[in-house]
C-alpha cells in the first residue's frame, strides 16, 4: 500500500488565514489539489467580498434595487440560505447587516458609538425583508437603496465546502481546510479515528466527514464606556453584541456550521438550541459567561 504523507499549506483568503491540511502518496499532487483548492477559493471570494468595490455582491448591492439582477449560481445559494435562516431566526441571522457592520466598522476605528440618528439610518437600510430572491430566475431584488449585503457569517464555511470538493476532485479525500472560526473536514487522517481539533474555550473534540464552527463575541470587539461591542449585529438594537457568548455548531457542511453559528451566537441559549430541530445531523453548543466573566 503506498504511505499517504502529511503535507500542509496556508495562505489568506477572504481576510483570514486559510489552513490546508491534507494527506497524499506524493507532494506534487498536494500542491496542485491545493492550488486549484485556493483558486476556488478565490475565485468565491470575488463573488462574495463586501471589501472589494468590484465584487458581484457589491455590484449587486448598487444594480438591484428595485429590479430583478440574475446573479451567479453560487452567490444565489448562499444568498438562498441566509435567507432561509433569517427567516427560521426571525431576523437574528441577517445578511442585510452590511450597513450597521459599517457603523460597528467606524466605532472600532473611532472609539465611539454612533449616534441615534445614523444608527436609525443605517437601521432602516437593514432587514432581510429589504432582500427577496426569484429561484425559478435565479434573481435578486433589493427594495431600497442603500442595502449593503454582507456575507461574513456565511461565505467561509461555503468555501471551505468548495475547498474540500476541488481537493477529492484532485484524488484527495483525507482533509482539512480551516478558515478562521470555520473548519470542513474529509476522511479521517490515517491511523487516526478523526481529526483533533482544540475549542477556545479549553478541550478537544474529533472531526471527520463534516464541519465544525465557531462564533461568538469574545475575540472582536471594540470597548466604548466600559462595555464591549462585539462584530456580530445583534439586528434588534442595531449595535455589536455585548453579552458574552461563544457558539460552536457541528454539522454535515460547512455553509450550515458557519451560519448556524453566527446565528446561534446572535440568539444565544436557549433559543438557539432549536436550530437542532431544523437541521439535520446539527449539533448547537453555546457557551455563555456571566457578568464577571
Ligand atoms: P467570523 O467571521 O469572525 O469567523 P462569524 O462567522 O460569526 O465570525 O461571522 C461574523 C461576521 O458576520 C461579521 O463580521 C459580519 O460580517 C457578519 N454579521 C454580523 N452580524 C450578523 C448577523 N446578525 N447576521 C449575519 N451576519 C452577521
Ligand atoms: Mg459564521
Amino acid at each position: 500500500m503506498v504511505r499517504l504523507q502529511r503535507h500542509e499549506f496556508s495562505q489568506v483568503r477572504m481576510g483570514v488565514d486559510t489552513l490546508m491540511v491534507v494527506y497524499a502518496a506524493r507532494e506534487e499532487q498536494a500542491v496542485r489539489a491545493c492550488r486549484a483548492a485556493y483558486a476556488r477559493i478565490s475565485a468565491l471570494e470575488e463573488m462574495m467580498s463586501d471589501y472589494r468595490a468590484d465584487s458581484e455582491l457589491n455590484q449587486l448591492c448598487q444594480r438591484a434595487v428595485g429590479r430583478w439582477v440574475k446573479v451567479s449560481p453560487e452567490l444565489f445559494y448562499v444568498l438562498w440560505r441566509a435567507q432561509k435562516l433569517a427567516r427560521q431566526t426571525g431576523g437574528a441571522f441577517d445578511v442585510t447587516v452590511g450597513a450597521l457592520v459599517r457603523l460597528w466598522r467606524e466605532a472600532r476605528r473611532t472609539g465611539k458609538l454612533p449616534d441615534d440618528a445614523t444608527l436609525r439610518e443605517a437601521q432602516a437600510r437593514s432587514g432581510y425583508r429589504l432582500l427577496t430572491l426569484c429561484q425559478r430566475r435565479r434573481a435578486v431584488q433589493l427594495k431600497t437603496e442603500g442595502v449593503q449585503l454582507d456575507l461574513g457569517g456565511i461565505a467561509k464555511g461555503y468555501a471551505c465546502d468548495w475547498a474540500l470538493r476541488v481537493l477529492r476532485q484532485h484524488g484527495i479525500a483525507c482533509a482539512l481546510v480551516q478558515m478562521g472560526g470555520d473548519i470542513v473536514a474529509g476522511d479521517a487522517p490515517p491511523d487516526a479515528p478523526g481529526w483533533r481539533i482544540a475549542l477556545a474555550e479549553g478541550g478537544a473534540t474529533t472531526l471527520q466527514r463534516a464541519a465544525l464552527s465557531t462564533s461568538g463575541s469574545t475575540e472582536q470587539y471594540v470597548e466604548i464606556g466600559g462595555v464591549r461591542y462585539a462584530h456580530l449585529i445583534d439586528p434588534r438594537t442595531g449595535l455589536g453584541l455585548t453579552k458574552l457568548t461563544l457558539a460552536h455548531v457541528r454539522a454535515p457542511n460547512g455553509v450550515t456550521a458557519d451560519s448556524l453559528a453566527t446565528a446561534a451566537a446572535v440568539l444565544g441559549a436557549p433559543a438557539a438550541k432549536q436550530l437542532q430541530q431544523l437541521y439535520r445531523g446539527v449539533v448547537v453548543t453555546v457557551v455563555e459567561a456571566d457578568s464577571d466573566g
